[in-house]
């Protein structure tokens, strides 16, 4: 990105082209095409509650669709599924993948829950043919199986959800709403949607039925990790009472992405594993998360540090990394802040007085050890 806040004569850059330019490289959409489209992306099973708090297992299917509408359009700065998505997907392969699935799987054998990961919204006609949203809705339900399927708060139209509701009752729609701030949403996640949006999703989930999720990004890029906590904080106390868990995503590095590049370019470190003990004993008392026993009795909290202890996910000095994690893990399933007891390291120290400057300093994007660009650039936040 050229120009600081305080501006040259350099013409804007709009996000959308910063966004869009390096991804339709030639290499990038040789990598897309080279997929199989009749073959799923991903399918494994791990083990999963739920939402009575039940042990299961659950089946996770990620489908190569063509991705996201909004991402054709514009996308979200953090969001690297397309370059996991084919322009080119028919209904014809999105059937075949979902038999793949089935076959893979043993018919679901063992699983009582499934989610069905589309890299976008399941249920929008433009990015997943309806006689094949259908298909799923309608098996999964009849089979017994817990549907999880994700979407845009925008998208979460009435008649929609009526449908959804009518072929698989009781199924969980989660919502990357990301953000529960405005500004956020279109300045540092350019996300497509705002919270009105959200809240009329969520009414419309609610009246149809259907379980909310809701993921929150920890540490959105442009943003300092003391605010971050801070933020994060206010975002999960507004959201926990329309909401039947939370999942807080720390941002993992995901390719070709704006937030790759201002990673590469220093200006951006992922968020610190202790920033999200902070952020978990900040909120615990007032949100009082459930653990997955007690789920169906309150909001779950989980926390899900993707990549955790690699330079692309959170992490902290290298050598806690393994522990503070590990702890996280374990706060998801048990919501008990004692999994924190006894975890400490000296790099706490450090991480210490990077938040303590974030929220005494007039820089906006942090004071990170890993912001090495002139101190000049840093404090005219570049
Ligand atoms: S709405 Fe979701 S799938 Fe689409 S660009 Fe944003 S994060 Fe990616
Ligand atoms: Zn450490």
């Amino acid at each position: 990105m050229t120009g600081g806040l305080l501006g040259t004569d350099d013409r804007a850059v709009k996000i959308h082209h910063l966004v869009k330019a390096p991804e339709n490289t030639p290499e990038s959409i040789r990598i897309r095409e080279s997929w199989d489209a009749s073959r799923p992306a991903t399918v494994y099973t791990t083990p999963e509650r739920l939402p009575d708090g039940t042990p299961c297992t659950a089946a996770t299917v990620i489908l190569r669709t063509r991705g996201c509408e909004w991402w054709w359009k514009s996308g979200c700065t953090f969001c690297g599924y397309f370059n996991d998505v084919r322009d080119d997907v028919t209904s014809e392969d999105l059937h075949a993948q979902w038999e793949e699935a089935k076959r893979r799987t043993n018919d679901f054998e063992d699983c009582k829950m499934v989610k069905v990961y589309t890299s976008g919204t399941f249920f929008e006609d433009r990015e997943n043919p309806a006689d094949w949203q259908e298909a799923v809705l309608r098996e999964t339900y009849e089979r017994g199986l817990h549907l999880i399927i994700e979407a845009q708060a925008h998208l979460c139209k009435e008649e929609k959800i009526r449908w959804v509701a009518e072929k698989h009752p009781g199924c969980t729609i989660a919502i990357g709403l990301e953000a529960y701030d405005d500004n956020v949403l279109r300045f540092h996640c350019n996300k497509g949607f705002n919270t009105k949006q959200w809240h009329r999703a969520v009414d419309n989930l609610r009246k149809y039925g259907l379980r909310v999720k809701t993921y929150l990004l920890f540490k959105p890029p442009f943003m300092s990790e003391g605010d971050a906590i801070a933020q994060t904080g206010k975002w999960i106390r507004s959201v926990a009472p329309l909401s039947d868990e939370i999942s807080i995503n720390p941002m993992n590095i995901q390719k070709k992405t704006i937030v790759d590049r201002i990673h590469r370019a220093r200006q951006y470190r992922p968020p610190w594993l202790w920033s999200l003990i902070q952020l978990i004993e900040d909120v615990h008392d007032d949100v009082q998360p459930v653990s997955a026993e007690k789920a169906g009795t309150g909001t779950r909290v989980i926390v899900h540090p993707t990549a955790a202890g690699m330079i692309r996910g959170s992490h902290n000095c290298g050598s806690c990394d393994k522990e503070a994690a590990a702890a996280i893990e374990r706060y998801s399933v048990s919501a008990d802040l004692r999994e924190f007891e006894g975890i400490d390291c000296e790099c706490r120290t450090h991480w210490r007085t990077e938040i303590k400057l974030d929220q005494s300093l007039p820089t906006p994007m942090g004071i990170g050890r890993d912001r090495r660009a002139p101190v000049a650039d840093i404090l005219r936040a570049p």
